[in-house]
């Protein structure tokens, strides 16, 4: 079968299609013959070389999978058994979903909730599960509750962005939007949103505290953005921060912190633990509104990640990519 590897060519990561059997597969419990995978931004920075991704070669590339257990050495799964992983360090230090098998360690599967098929799954992928994770963290923090304050979200039209929106506004959150694209509001309205941010008003370096607004946030953005979101936050809330989109940095002051309590909530999607991610397919299965997922998610064969690695990567894709490993 293929697979999508990058490889070691003089020196520099280079991917490219390879030919390998299962026994060419890491030593792991559990076969798992995979359906789909998605194209991450991270993906397209691991097949492009433009970030360094994975840090061993030759490296099978891929973030998400989803498949059925083939055959287990493991109590916990048995073959038939539906599955999807979401990270653990896969296209970095595992071998990961771009291709027709994959051998995985048990603990890294999350059993595929009944309320989605493997297309779908991957559909929300990590930047769905992602979101997740955000809108969970922002409740068990007691930040948020329906009918209360404004919920803001940034990179609104983003994969994690949409995906929050969605979450909040089906569980009856008013839920802002902050985008640069405003081409992109009557999408972001039937999502959820009734109100917008433009992304450029939250990029200017604005005061230490600012008119309170936001009961809670998403925030995928980052850098002077989450600074003025913090400052923007009304007493008690909270910040749910997940993403760098707009940079790395965080030029703020403690000011939201010590004098209205405001918090931030820091949100991994990789190494998190397995009870937080069964949560956030929950409650993604619970929430999310799948007909409309299904309009901006699009199957793609996995001959065509080249040139889609070099779309996302250039800000070029709209909607989610779901990539078809058996093509
Ligand atoms: P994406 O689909 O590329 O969306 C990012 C959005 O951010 C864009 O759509 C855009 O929103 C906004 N944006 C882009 N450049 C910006 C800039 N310079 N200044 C302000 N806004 C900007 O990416 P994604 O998959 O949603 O991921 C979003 C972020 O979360 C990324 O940084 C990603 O690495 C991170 N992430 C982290 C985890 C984790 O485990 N913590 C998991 C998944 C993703 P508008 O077009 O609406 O303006």
């Amino acid at each position: 079968f293929r697979a999508m590897m990058i490889v070691d060519r003089d020196g520099r990561p280079h991917a490219e299609f390879r030919d390998l059997t299962t026994a060419d597969l890491p030593d792991h419990d559990v076969l798992v013959e995979i359906a789909f995978s998605t194209l991450n931004y991270k993906d397209g920075l691991a097949i492009t070389g433009k970030g360094r991704i994975a840090r061993r070669l030759p490296m099978v590339a891929g973030i998400d999978l989803a498949g059925t257990v083939v055959e287990s050495r493991s109590p916990d799964w048995a073959p038939g058994d539906k599955v999807l992983v979401n990270g653990w360090g896969l296209s970095e230090t595992e071998w990961g979903g771009y291709a027709r098998f994959q051998k995985l360690k048990p603990q890294w599967l999350t059993r595929l909730p009944d309320a989605f098929t493997f297309e779908e799954a991957m559909g929300i992928g990590t930047a769905g599960y992602t979101a997740a994770l955000c809108v969970d963290a922002l409740e068990d923090w007691g930040a948020i509750s329906p009918g209360g304050r404004e919920v803001l979200v940034t990179g609104a039209a983003g994969g994690v962005g949409s995906t929050a929106i969605s979450l909040l506004a089906r569980k009856g959150y008013a839920v802002t939007a902050a985008t640069g694209r405003p081409e992109a509001h009557a999408y972001l309205s039937e999502l959820g949103a009734t109100a917008f941010v433009d992304r450029a008003a939250l990029a200017e370096k604005g005061g230490a505290l600012q008119k309170e607004r936001w009961g809670g946030a998403v925030d995928s953005v980052g850098s002077t953005t989450l600074a003025n979101v913090l400052a923007q936050t009304a007493y008690g809330g909270a910040v749910a921060a997940c993403g760098l989109a707009g940079g790395m940095d965080l030029p703020a002051t403690v000011a939201p912190h010590i004098l209205r309590g405001v918090s931030l909530l820091g949100i991994d999607s990789v190494m998190a633990p397995a009870a937080r991610r069964e949560r956030a397919w929950k409650t993604l299965a619970a929430h999310l509104d799948k007909a409309r997922l299904g309009r901006i998610a699009r199957v793609e064969p996995m001959s065509a990640l080249p040139a889609l690695a070099e779309e996302i990567v250039a800000g070029k894709v709209r909607g989610r990519v779901i990539i078809d490993v058996s093509r």
